[in-house]
């Protein structure tokens, strides 16, 4: 989508902290990070959201969460980091590309805000 700033981090028409990508995904660091790590992990198909997703999504959202995985492995966090996606503006989502916020580095506390 033209207007789309993710869409356009993860075709890096601008440039972003990239730390991976691959067919489908990509992810980079946070402009603004909530934790010591804090990457946003995007499919590069334009998804408005969760909401949107639908049953064909099923796998690549599944890669997403693997992605993250892998990126919390090599970010010395895999024993304790969150992933988490806003879905909505009541949930401060703020960016309309479906994205999952992977956060760690830091005790995370329960509930979130
Ligand atoms: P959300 O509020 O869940 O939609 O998350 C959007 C996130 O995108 C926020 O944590 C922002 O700091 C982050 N963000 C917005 N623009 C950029 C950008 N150009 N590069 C990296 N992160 C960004």
């Amino acid at each position: 989508m033209n207007d789309c700033i993710f869409c356009k981090i993860a075709a890096r028409r601008i440039p972003s902290q990239n730390v991976y990508e691959d067919e489908s995904a990509a992810a980079f660091k946070d402009l603004n990070p909530q934790a010591p790590v804090h990457i946003l992990i995007v499919p590069k198909k334009h998804i408005s959201g969760l909401d949107a997703c639908r049953r064909e999504d099923a796998a690549l959202l599944g890669h997403l969460q693997l992605v993250a995985a892998k990126l919390a492995a090599e970010n010395g966090i895999a024993g304790g980091y969150r992933l988490l996606t806003n879905n909505g503006r009541g949930a401060g989502q703020s960016v309309d590309h479906l994205h999952y916020h992977l956060l760690g580095g830091r005790p995370l506390a329960w509930p979130p805000g």
